[in-house]
């Protein structure tokens, strides 16, 4: 009898102990829970306010076919915003030159790749390698899932999320994910390569870009206006064709009319820009030409499109945080040093350019962000003589010259 009475107060005392204890645990995986859900949240919060990807905007205009001799060369004379408002905010490239065939699309192909390509001069077929704005766009996915790795990391050897607790971090990264701007590349002018949104890397899907091609100068900047509020961009690159169009006139009077007025909407731009917390004093912001045109003993203003002085001499105008200011560099450089600059500028890698940063536009070399490398470029990287055969000038020659009406000019 009073064995059986000792065990069932034994077991009346387990009970307990397991009841309490249970209790305790499911108190303190709940308070875990929800210490963890907190610590994932201010984690995430902090990457999304915080990405080093969002913190720098790009902006580069084109001025197409503008000459030095009516550029940098004549100073304020044709471009009178740029030379006097513009050009003591940044720094100005005096030895700058234009490496590829001077006609728009291989040129604006070797901006944004920086490699010398061949492709026809319509826009219809795209570089084959990617471009500074699609590695970018790879480069911050792939910071954003690195860093949510680590934050959704419980390290917590005894507890684990439960279900709910998983289903709610998984909406919080895919916020996360989705976080920034509507569009990555924002893409406007004439000219364009307008096939841009076929990417070659596969990561940059035609609805993360917003590109309109074929518009007149005014047209770029009403555009542009409107858009940069709205989809926030982290990329911009514009072509302003009217210049040279106005040139192929063969009208002087309208072709220097016409850079006036390229001058007068790049000031406007970067004004606008200015205007909203997201862009001002925090965006690199580019200006430079595609080519030149003709010297005077090769047929002068009017046409370009071979190797004469005139068509390749170039300029640029680079401004933004981290760049020299009131800064004049005469050291050689060309276009395919445009990308890989950006690119060191913001922390990221081109294996596939043949150009090289710009490190004299640099304040301070040595706070330059660290290179990050990504799937991509590690892949791209590997098959770049690959990819080199699917550039092989022949291939794309052939098909360019099956694109050109019979009779029409290059330009
Ligand atoms: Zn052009
Ligand atoms: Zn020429």
């Amino acid at each position: 009898m009073q064995r059986t009475q000792r065990l069932i107060w034994i077991t009346i005392v387990l009970l307990g102990i397991l009841a309490v204890s249970t209790y305790m645990y499911m108190q303190s995986q709940s308070a875990w829970q929800e210490a963890y859900k907190r610590k994932v949240s201010e984690g995430i919060i902090n990457l999304v306010q915080n990405n080093p990807f969002d913190r720098t905007p790009v902006v580069v205009i084109v001025i197409d076919g503008l000459r030095w001799e009516e550029g940098f060369g004549a100073q304020e004379k044709y471009i009178p915003n740029i030379w006097t408002k513009l050009r003591p905010q940044g720094t100005i490239l005096m030895n700058y030159n234009i490496v590829s065939p001077t006609v728009t699309t291989s040129v604006h192909s070797a901006m944004l790749t920086g490699r010398i390509s061949t492709v026809p001069n319509d826009g219809h077929i795209r570089p084959v390698f990617p471009t500074f704005i699609e590695l970018y766009r790879d480069a911050r996915s792939d910071f954003i899932e690195s860093r949510l790795r680590e934050i959704i990391a419980p390290n917590a050897g005894f507890y684990r999320p439960d279900t709910q607790t998983r289903m709610e971090i998984e909406e919080l990264a895919n916020d996360a994910r989705n976080f920034g701007p509507d569009k990555t590349a924002l893409y406007l002018g004439k000219d364009l390569i307008y096939s841009l949104n076929q990417s070659s890397s596969g990561h940059c899907p035609d609805d993360d870009v917003f590109l309109i091609d074929s518009l007149r100068d005014i047209e770029v900047y009403e555009y542009f206006r409107a858009k940069i509020p709205d989809v926030k961009p982290n990329m911009v690159f514009m072509n302003l064709g009217d210049v040279d169009e106005a040139g192929h006139e063969a009208d002087w009077y309208y072709y220097v009319d016409t850079i006036r007025w390229a001058d007068r909407l790049v000031y406007q731009m970067y004004l606008s820009l200015q205007e909203l917390t997201r862009y001002r004093d925090n965006t690199i912001f580019i200006v430079t030409t595609d080519h030149g045109r003709h010297s005077p003993d090769r047929g002068g203003f009017p046409h370009h499109g071979c190797f004469c002085e005139g068509c390749r001499k170039s300029f640029m105008l680079i401004i933004g945080p981290g760049i020299k200011k009131n800064h004049v560099s005469n050291q050689y450089h060309s276009e395919l040093d445009l990308a890989p600059t950006i690119a060191k500028a913001l922390g990221y890698e081109i294996p596939s350019a043949t150009g090289s940063p710009i490190m004299e536009v640099f304040t301070v070399a040595e706070n330059l962000p660290q290179p990050c490398s990504t799937e991509v470029t590690k892949r791209l990287a590997g098959d770049i003589e690959r990819m080199e055969s699917l550039d092989a000038p022949k291939l794309l020659l052939e098909s360019a010259i099956k694109s050109i009406p019979a009779g029409k000019q290059l330009d």
